[in-house]
């Protein structure tokens, strides 16, 4: 679905490579490939192996990096961010790879996901003198590397990643390496690939085609590698805990063309749309996705069922990101700039809209609308996954419950205030059972708490959600 449209965004990507002379430039490749996870900043530091060079900026990669940009980042490593700005915090110092100079040496740091503990550490470090340049929780990870009291590099980053608590895939470059980490519940894909010589690390395999590298493996929880001139070093900040791969990823943020631990995105939502296919029973005469993300899901429950799949919604892509408006009321009228019922193929017909999760409700209501409108007889709203019910610490932009429509009403009262005709949604052991992991247990490597209200980590009372990150400042 329309993520800026709904409040569910995806918070950042993170790229890197390490021994290509033309690394900045690859870099801006796979950013490009990984743009669907940020559009509101964007930014690449380059290492020479004497200095770190950065340019960042507020937009899309493209804007970013107009002509000329990229022709002075000179140097074989790189870092990259494509950045999700929260509401308040926005702003050109929160775009990423953040960079600290000190006489010691420069850092560059950019992370995905969301710390649980920022707020503690950062009063923590607060009282021992530190003065924070921006509202990002990433510049608490600068802070305690800065802080620590071991002696190299390598020593005091894998003890202030040892302090952080949620979800974080960090990419980190100095002048003559880069490290790169994940959380030790695994929460946000991280992959690691190989281009010619060159090591390269991405949020989402896409970026690897993209750049025609090799994906090699995922990024185990707990790991630490470091890569630099003299090759890869694999090492752990953390034994892994509990494996806890966010299922939104599979359900809605990765691009299709993304595989995370061995799994394709859009086979994994076709069988999703499967899966609803065995849990509802509907009489209907056409199926159709919302693009884009629905698409798989709906292309999935078209083949179970025998009910043909119509493009009966098309996407308006040469819509601006000048249109994407916080407010609700903006964000409804939004929804006739993004989407467009295809008259021809929903007259007359009952209709089968798939899509993959309702957040407020808003949305959903006014695609409804729109369908009728183009003359759909009846509309039956089938989500690929089960109802949201609760906020995500992790990363992603989802609304407090006081906002999300699955927190407050029952699906019955949810059918009515969309104005469908019948609403399904997947069950939590069905969306487990068809994304398809293989590791042990009911919850098979994933966090289902926006679902389950079962949080992998603990919870802080001072803890920041994405969206509330303005009351840091
Ligand atoms: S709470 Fe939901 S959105 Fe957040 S990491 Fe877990 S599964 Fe993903």
């Amino acid at each position: 679905m329309l993520a800026e449209l709904r409040g569910l965004n995806e918070e950042c990507g993170v790229f890197g490579i390490w021994g290509d002379p033309n690394a900045a430039q690859i870099t801006y490749y796979g950013l490009h490939a990984l743009q669907h996870r940020g559009q509101e900043g964007a930014g690449i530091v380059v290492t020479d192996g004497n200095s770190l060079q950065a340019v960042k900026g507020e937009g899309l990669v493209s804007e970013v990096f107009s002509t000329g940009k990229l022709d002075h980042l000179k140097g074989s490593g790189a870092i990259g961010h494509v950045r999700y700005a929260t509401a308040g915090g926005s702003g050109i110092e929160n775009v990423q790879p953040l960079l600290f100079r000190s006489s010691t040496g420069s850092l560059a740091i950019a992370h995905n996901g969301n710390l649980v503990n920022a707020t503690h550490l950062k009063k923590h470090l607060e009282r021992q003198g530190s003065i924070f340049q921006t509202s990002s929780d990433t510049e608490v990870l600068a802070h305690l590397i800065k802080k620590s009291g071991y002696a190299t590099f390598e020593q005091r980053a894998k003890n202030a990643l040892s302090l952080l608590k949620g979800a974080f895939a960090v990419v980190m470059m100095t002048e003559d390496e880069m490290t790169v980490a994940l959380d030790p519940n695994g929460l946000r894909p991280l992959s690691l690939g190989k281009l010619g010589d060159a090591w390269v690390v991405a949020s989402e395999t896409c970026a690897f085609d993209i750049i025609g590298a090799e994906y090699i493996r995922s990024i185990e929880p707990g790991e630490f590698l470091v890569i630099n001139d003299e090759g890869l070093k694999v090492d752990r900040f953390a034994f892994p805990a509990k494996r806890a791969i966010c299922t939104m990823e599979y359900v809605y943020f990765s691009r299709p063309d993304s595989d995370i631990d061995g799994i394709n995105i859009h086979t994994a939502r076709k069988r999703l749309g499967k899966e609803l296919a065995k849990e509802v029973q509907i009489e209907a005469d056409v199926v159709t996705g919302v693009p884009d993300s629905s698409i798989s899901a709906a292309i999935g429950f078209s083949e179970a069922t025998g009910i043909p799949y119509e493009l009966g919604l098309i996407k308006n892509r040469y819509v601006g990101r000048t249109f994407i408006q916080p407010s609700q009321d903006l964000r409804e009228r939004g929804v006739k700039m993004k989407l467009s019922p295809v008259r021809q193929v929903v007259n007359g017909k009952r209709v089968v809209m798939v899509d993959d999760s309702i957040v407020r409700g808003t949305t959903s209501r006014r695609i409804v609308t729109l369908l009728k409108e183009a003359g759909a007889t009846e509309v039956h709203v089938v989500i690929s996954s089960p109802p949201i019910k609760n906020p995500c610490f992790y990363g992603i932009d989802i609304s407090s419950s006081e906002e999300l429509i699955a927190s407050n009403k029952s699906v019955e009262e949810m059918c009515e205030l969309i104005g469908a005709d019948s609403l399904t949604f997947l069950s939590v052991e069905g969306m487990v059972r068809a994304i398809g992991r293989t590791d042990e247990g009911p919850e098979a490597g994933h966090c289902l708490a926006c679902f389950t209200n079962n949080y992998p980590t603990e919870i802080f009372t001072d803890t920041i959600l994405p969206h509330k990150k303005e009351l840091s400042r």
